[in-house]
């Protein structure tokens, strides 16, 4: 299983897809990830890979979390 480079989030855990693809290989998918960084990813007969990463779109200035996802924290 890969993870996020930005934020450690794994692939299999998609959190948002933004589009849907059919290409011969199979299906080409764009998905977001916790950090904002897109994913193209490719799910063929052997399961998903992602092919290319964009980077986080919010570089926030506090990269003192190391928590994924944007839960408040303020309970
Ligand atoms: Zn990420």
């Amino acid at each position: 299983m890969t993870t996020c480079p930005f934020c450690g989030w794994p692939d299999s855990d998609v959190v948002a897809v933004l589009s849907r693809h059919r290409t011969p290989e199979g299906e080409t998918a764009w998905t977001r990830c916790a950090c904002g960084s897109l994913q193209s990813r490719v799910i063929g007969v052997a399961g998903t890979q992602v092919v290319a990463r964009g980077r986080p779109h919010e570089v926030r200035a506090s990269r003192n979390a190391h928590t994924p996802g944007d839960v408040p924290c303020d309970t």
